[in-house]
């Protein structure tokens, strides 16, 4: 089960791994915390007024191309979008939004989705919610408060019978190692790096690879990712720079998708190659 704040993130988080389980037999659902209906429109193609006006409509539509292009389950919490806050002071969040959610009451569906779906495996953000999107925070909130609770049969009583999955994963897209081998890749082929700028951006930031404990191998799917990502046409311009990276330099630069395991109720020792690592084992022996 992979928990997102919004439809899009499931393409461009994990992707790949989630297309590469699939390929293996997993059965993978995508939790949309919001509708995504405070998202901008980011595709010079797609900003028109037709599409400003439907847009709720339209980010469910993307997210069913999407879903069937990964070949993964997907269901809605349902709650409202918050917006990206910009300004000087921050504006206030919108009332009635995700993020104002008690965190209690917005993990009931969650705990719910678990307790049907019954998954071994959970992904979501890290506490700074991988960006400081406040869907991302509330979607991680939501995340570890479900995946403690739901194996708990004193808590959320009404919302079915207690499963308790076996490990907890935060999503870490981008470590300093990951860019700077994506963009040593990109000079040595002679191609111009859009990884240079973005590089010194984050001198001052602290390296989320350091917690990375598990690197799935997953290049054969960047395309299927990429592929999911066009289905959001209103969030992806076709022509940005992500689609500029030649595949074969990608698959050699950083063939992984990385995670940190922040939960684990089995022996899995570090650093691990699969999400299932210890899961399959313990599930086996019952
Ligand atoms: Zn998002």
């Amino acid at each position: 089960m992979a928990v997102h704040a919004h439809p899009d993130d499931e393409s461009s988080k994990g992707a790949a791994m989630m297309a590469k389980y699939v390929a293996e037999g997993v059965d993978v659902l995508v939790v949309t915390c919001t509708g995504g209906e405070r998202g901008s429109v980011l595709n010079p193609k797609m900003d028109r007024p037709e599409v400003w006006e439907n847009i709720a409509e339209i980010r469910r539509a993307e997210m069913d191309n999407a879903r069937a292009i990964l070949g993964v389950e997907q269901a809605w919490l349902g709650f409202v979008d918050s917006g990206l806050p910009e300004g000087d002071p921050l504006p206030p969040l919108p009332e009635g939004c995700f993020a104002l959610e008690d965190v209690q009451v917005a993990a009931q569906p969650l705990v719910r989705l678990i307790r049907e779906f019954r998954p071994h495996v959970v992904t979501t953000y890290d506490e700074e919610g991988g960006y400081p999107h406040p869907d991302h925070i509330m979607c991680h909130k939501v995340s570890v408060e479900a995946f403690d609770a739901a194996g708990d049969p004193e808590r959320y009583p009404e919302v079915g019978e207690p499963w308790q999955p076996l490990k907890l994963y935060y999503d870490i897209g981008f470590s300093k190692a990951k860019i700077m081998a994506l963009h040593e890749a990109m000079l040595e082929a002679g191609l111009e790096s859009p990884y240079g700028d973005w590089m010194k951006r984050w001198d001052d930031r602290p390296d989320k690879g350091l917690r990375v404990t598990t690197r799935v191998e997953c290049g054969e799917y960047f395309p299927v990712r990429d592929d999911a990502l066009r289905a959001h046409a209103t969030q992806i311009d076709p022509d940005g720079f992500w689609f500029h990276v030649p595949m074969d330099l990608q698959r050699r630069a950083w063939p992984t998708e990385d995670f940190q395991l922040a939960r684990s109720l089995v022996d899995s020792p570090e650093p691990e190659s699969d999400l299932f690592a210890g899961v399959r084992e313990a599930v086996a022996a019952g």
